[in-house]
């Protein structure tokens, strides 16, 4: 440490403390008594699945999202594993997705029997491009002779969906996404584990529209560390689609209509009351956590924007995220961990890998080079403390740090890295 930082650090203690990438802890002491309310609830009628603290969350998260229907399931990975099968998606069917998103996206899909096809996203919001879903849907793809329907060329098979993934709590381009889904009679399924409350204002309806309401069905996670989340595992479907709510009612419960009577062969999917009953809890929390997400987000703007070297997140002008994750762009990226990590600064990377280089998907035949947008991204992007009650002061920190840190790099190309992260 320099003198002067210790100098610092007896009259300002912030100087030494560690800054977390996220808080789990504070809100939920500040929630406590009510949290536990959920639970003395939930022991004095031993209700624990199913029953009417599930259905009031149910009820308050489609009203918030302005759905027919939410249907409360066990996780994220679940609600998109249900909506994909309700809304019509079968075995050896492809679904286009993106490449730099979490694993679940693609195992849903391969766990309904699909294919996943990935398509680049656009640089300036890390989401789907619109423009490279219509090359491949017109370069690399095909009309099947007998049924008319549109195949990839890759795999021979029938396209069936498209999963729009809302990364970062910034809506995917959906008006060209839904017109192309229309054109090529697609469904479209939302990915929107990391979107709770996020907004996309449609030209073509001329209206803002919120995060879970523009595909057949929407997929919201409930994980923890998400802008809303349970104290444990849980997710949620969205949709204005009487029989996919009906569906995916019995998917996640066996396939049963009533006990026992098993319409179709389905999953132990179901969301337990006392997640529901917490959710209702923090459901009203949601817009003010929003909000100070997004101003924290604002000051990140104005504390990097002297920065040429330090690419900040674009929020598009037909979006309003909400700042799941507030996700800068480097070039040393992975010495700037290094040096927050010295500095007890939390940080991420939200993805390392995309997913086609995966080795899980080594199976789909993608290869370095595939998506090149998606891959730059994976290289250089590092997600900063990001949560309701992120003090300014602290950003001051953060930012001064990694400002800092590039400045030397600026100053001094030539000298290693491994020397640039020690002082
Ligand atoms: C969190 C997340 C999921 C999966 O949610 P789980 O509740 O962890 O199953 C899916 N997609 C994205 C983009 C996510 O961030």
């Amino acid at each position: 440490m320099l003198q002067h930082e210790i100098m610092d650090a007896k009259v300002n203690p912030i100087v030494n403390s560690s800054i977390p990438l996220l808080d789990l802890i504070t809100p939920h002491q500040k929630l406590q008594r009510e949290l536990v309310d959920v639970f003395h609830k939930a022991l004095s009628t031993a209700g624990f699945i199913g029953g009417p603290m599930v259905e009031e969350f149910e009820r308050s998260f489609a009203a918030y999202c302005g759905t027919g229907f939410c249907i409360g399931v066990g996780s994220g990975t679940d609600a998109l594993r249900f909506a994909l099968i309700a809304a019509g998606v079968k075995p050896a069917e492809v679904v286009i997705t993106v490449p730099n998103t979490f694993i679940a996206t693609t195992e849903a899909i391969s766990q309904v029997g699909a294919l996943p096809e990935f398509v680049d996203v656009d640089e300036r919001t890390s989401t789907m491009d619109p423009s490279k879903l219509r090359i491949y849907l017109e370069g690399q793809c095909h009309r099947d002779r007998v049924t008319g329907r549109i195949c990839s060329n890759r795999s021979d098979l029938p396209i069936s969906a498209i999963v729009p993934v809302h990364l970062y709590g910034h809506m995917a381009d959906m008006d060209p996404i839904l017109s192309l889904a229309r054109e090529y009679d697609l469904l479209v399924v939302e990915d929107a584990c990391q979107a709770h409350g996020a907004r996309y204002f449609s030209k073509k309806d001329e209206c803002w529209m919120q995060a879970g309401t523009l595909g057949k069905a929407a997929a919201f996670s409930f994980y923890p560390g998400k802008n809303l989340g349970a104290c444990g595992e849980a997710g949620g479907v969205t949709t204005s689609d009487e029989r996919i709510a009906r569906v995916i009612r019995m998917l996640r419960d066996h396939g049963q209509s009533q006990k026992y009577n098993h319409e179709i062969e389905g999953y132990n999917g179901r969301l337990d009351s006392i997640q529901a009953g917490i959710l209702s809890v923090k459901l009203a929390y949601l817009d003010e956590w929003n909000k100070q997400r997004r101003e924290i987000a604002h000051r990140y703007h104005a504390l990097f924007s002297d920065c040429d070297n330090i690419v900040i997140p674009l929020e598009a002008d037909w979006a309003e995220s909400v700042y799941h994750l507030y996700v800068i762009r480097v070039q040393n990226r992975d010495g700037l961990i290094g040096r927050l990590a010295e500095r007890r600064i939390g940080a991420g990377i939200h993805y390392p890998v995309p997913l086609h280089l995966q080795k899980a998907y080594k199976h789909l035949g993608y290869k370095q080079g595939d998506f090149p947008i998606s891959e730059r991204l994976a290289a250089e992007i590092v997600s900063l403390p990001m949560f309701p009650g992120l003090g300014a002061d602290q950003q001051r920190r953060v930012s001064a740090e990694i400002i800092n840190f590039e400045e030397i790099l600026r100053r001094a190309p030539l000298r290693s890295t491994d020397e640039l992260g020690t002082s």
